[in-house]
């Protein structure tokens, strides 16, 4: 598809092969690389307008994260809008120091959600992606041929596949019948947006102690985010909910409310935690919070489904476009069903660590994460350092293969000077070799490395490794690439009919 994408409200044309429903940071992602992919996908929203600047929740942005949007060429941009954190306390006694992670991004970007949401949006209008906003999905049915969605004005859609990235809350996981189980794990944490007049030290503030637990954050236009929990309250999310006791817990757990005034938004929310069952019933698949949700601690909740989206777009293609079975669907569920499901387990254990117990938290946090509380701080800072970011996450791989395979590549330096992650703009895949060991395709790049390495690798579109050997081997990379979606019509187990 080429650059025609259109925001609209009561489109005449109500066919796509991709229905998304829902433009969060998911959304936008996945209709964005769909596009990308050339596929006719259309964006389903709810709500009339984009990002609401005075509403955002999320505010920190991870390695990882920053990795697959320079794989679109948004990284750059989004750094230049936001604060870097190199070092994120945790429990006021030990620090995530992300300036060790080997990537080009080792730190926490701070910078609230509706930038990466403009950003997402731009790239998936000019990518062809079209955006209908004022449409409610109120009903879905599915056959063995498509999806019919239909919206709260009676507008009926149609499209080969759909995918709910509709929150939380997600109808589209209602209507297919999808179980999200689990339950509340902490009530009445404080949310405020408030101006200071003392600007704090270090890029992010917090801490914790037997008053409960407290956090400020800036987003970088002088607004800054106020968190605060008062160890033991259980009110609901609509008790009220009075900037004084925020500013008063902020003094007592902080030291200083670093004159907090002027809050534009505040009040009160629960967080739960809960996974979807399943991520895909027939053609409707599920991403982002609708797949999976957790407490805010930790920021790990838009990124991992940023990250579900950059998984399951260049799957989805491949089979719309025939050039993969159905089949290939099922690999997003297993590799972004733990994924999930570790989100869960390491924010759970921040939150559950800090909040219900600040005097032993960091104990209950080192079990929570599984390591033994007798291991060294170290690797408890490593491990934390590289479950946040992202950067430790590995698909899992079929025995017997090349122990590379499902990890994330690192961003190699190739000849000319360029890098892997900017080869990987278009969404081919990208083999990296020596000499041309096979023709380019539509979907496979080739390129050369600059450096030491002996053997070839080939790359996925979303960064994780398909195939590595130690030294050229033809007869294997022939095998490997006839497993992926890499020429029009063939791997994957290529179906004769498109999916
Ligand atoms: C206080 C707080 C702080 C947070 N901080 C962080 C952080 O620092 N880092 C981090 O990574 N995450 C954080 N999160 C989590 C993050 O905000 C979410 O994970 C993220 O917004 C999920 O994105 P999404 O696109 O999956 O869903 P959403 O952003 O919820 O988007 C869903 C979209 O679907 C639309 N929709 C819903 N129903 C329908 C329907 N029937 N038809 C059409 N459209 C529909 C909605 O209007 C919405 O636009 C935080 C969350 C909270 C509450």
């Amino acid at each position: 598809m080429t650059g025609h994408g259109r925001v609209e409200h009561a489109p005449a044309d109500r066919t796509a092969d991709v229905l998304v429903v829902g433009a969060g940071p998911t959304g936008l992602l996945l209709a964005g690389d769909l596009a990308t992919a050339g596929v006719r996908v259309t964006l389903l929203e709810r709500r009339e307008h984009a990002a609401d600047t005075a509403m955002t929740r999320s505010f920190a942005v991870h390695a990882r994260t920053l990795e697959v949007l320079d794989a679109r060429g948004l990284a750059d941009e989004l750094v230049a809008l936001g604060r870097k954190a190199p070092v994120i306390g945790v429990f006021g006694r030990i620090e995530l120091r992300l300036h060790r992670l080997r990537s080009r991004f080792p730190f926490a970007l701070i910078t609230p959600q509706y930038h990466v949401e403009r950003l997402l949006e731009r790239r998936a209008l000019a990518a062809g992606a079209r955006i209908v906003r004022g449409a409610e999905v109120v009903r879905l049915r599915q056959d063995d041929d498509g999806v019919e969605l239909e919206t709260a004005g009676g507008d009926a859609w149609t499209a080969r596949y759909a995918v709910g990235c509709d929150g939380v809350r997600s109808p589209v996981r209602g209507m297919v019948g999808i179980g999200f189980p689990g339950r509340s794990v902490v009530r009445s944490v404080m949310l405020a947006d408030v101006r200071l007049a003392r600007i704090p030290v270090d890029a992010v503030t917090t801490h914790s102690n037997a008053h409960g637990f407290a956090s400020l954050v800036p987003f970088g236009d002088g607004w800054y985010r106020a968190i605060g929990w008062v160890a033991g309250d259980e009110r609901p999310d609509d008790a009220p909910v009075a900037a004084e006791e925020l500013s008063a817990l902020l003094r007592r757990v902080l030291g200083s409310d670093y004159g907090m005034h002027d809050p534009r938004w505040i009040s009160r929310f629960h967080s739960d935690e809960r996974q979807a069952v399943r991520y895909r019933e027939g053609r409707v698949l599920l991403a982002g919070d609708a797949a999976h949700v957790h407490s805010p601690a930790g920021g790990m909740g838009m990124n991992t489904g940023l990250q579900d989206a950059v998984n399951l777009g260049w799957k989805l293609a491949a089979v719309v476009q025939g050039r993969a079975g159905r089949t290939l669907l099922d690999s997003y569920e297993r590799e972004r069903h733990p994924v999930g499901r570790q989100a869960l387990r390491v924010s759970g254990a921040i939150t559950r660590g800090v909040l219900r117990s600040p005097r032993n938290g960091l104990v209950r946090a080192l079990r929570g994460v599984g390591l033994p509380v007798a291991n060294r701080l170290n690797s408890f800072t490593a491990t934390g350092e590289r479950l946040l970011s992202g950067v430790g996450i590995a698909y899992p791989a079929p025995r017997g293969c090349h122990p590379l395979v499902g990890r994330r590549a690192p961003d190699l330096r190739l000849s000319g000077g360029r890098r892997l992650y900017e080869e990987l703009r278009d969404g081919r895949f990208v083999l990296v070799a020596r000499g041309r060991p096979v023709p380019e395709t539509e979907w496979l790049r080739l390129v050369a490395p600059a450096g030491s390495l002996t053997g070839p690798l080939l790359i996925r579109p979303d960064g994780h490794i398909a195939w590595a050997a130690d030294a050229p081997d033809p007869e294997g990379l022939r095998a490997a690439l006839g497993r992926w979606p890499v020429a029009a019509g063939t791997g994957a187990g290529a179906p004769a009919a498109r999916g």
